[in-house]
């Protein structure tokens, strides 16, 4: 399982950054702020994605997307549990597996297989089948709200974003 302690946190730091959110560190062995489940699942307040260094990427990229996929004017009233619809969850989980791909040493396919190995569950069994087979609604809901078309524009960014197939289904990462 792949976490921040893994990564450069400053990538980190510049991919939230990028989409106006501030990623807060947590002193080892210290409680998270916002963290739902509790530490080392990332927590959020408002813009702020709080995690350690032990919090693991994919959480990391879970509670940051909730932030992006979440209306501005909600996004300000965030606190601890992200989550709105199943729409936005499945917007959330399908978001976090492109950006896996914006953080230098990740990936989508480190995502995914982390996913998995956190307990995510999916209706096909596997990130990677809902994400290839089963999202087309997680996908069309961010297209139409421009938010893979940021992702994509982003140099950092090498992306296939139209490429992924039909389906719809939930993801309840929580
Ligand atoms: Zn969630």
């Amino acid at each position: 399982m792949l976490t921040l302690a893994d990564i450069g946190w400053n990538d980190a730091a510049e991919l939230l950054a990028r989409h106006a959110l501030t990623l807060a560190r947590v002193a080892d062995g210290a409680p998270i702020p916002g963290s739902y489940w509790g530490a080392p699942e990332a927590g959020v307040i408002g813009e702020n994605v709080y995690a350690r260094a032990d919090t693991p990427v994919h959480s990391l990229l879970h509670e940051a997307c909730h932030l992006i996929v979440a209306e501005p004017q909600r996004r300000l009233r965030i606190h601890t549990d992200a989550s709105d619809c199943q729409a936005e969850e499945d917007a959330t989980c399908y978001l976090q597996i492109v950006l896996g791909d914006a953080l230098p040493g990740v990936g989508r396919e480190q995502i995914m297989a982390d996913m998995d190995a956190w307990g995510y569950t999916f209706r096909l069994g596997s990130a990677r089948a809902w994400f290839e087979h089963d999202a087309e609604d997680a996908r069309d809901w961010l297209a139409q709200r421009g938010l893979l078309a940021d992702a994509c524009a982003q140099p950092a960014i090498p992306l296939a974003c139209a490429l992924e197939p039909p389906g719809a289904n939930p993801c309840n990462a929580g």
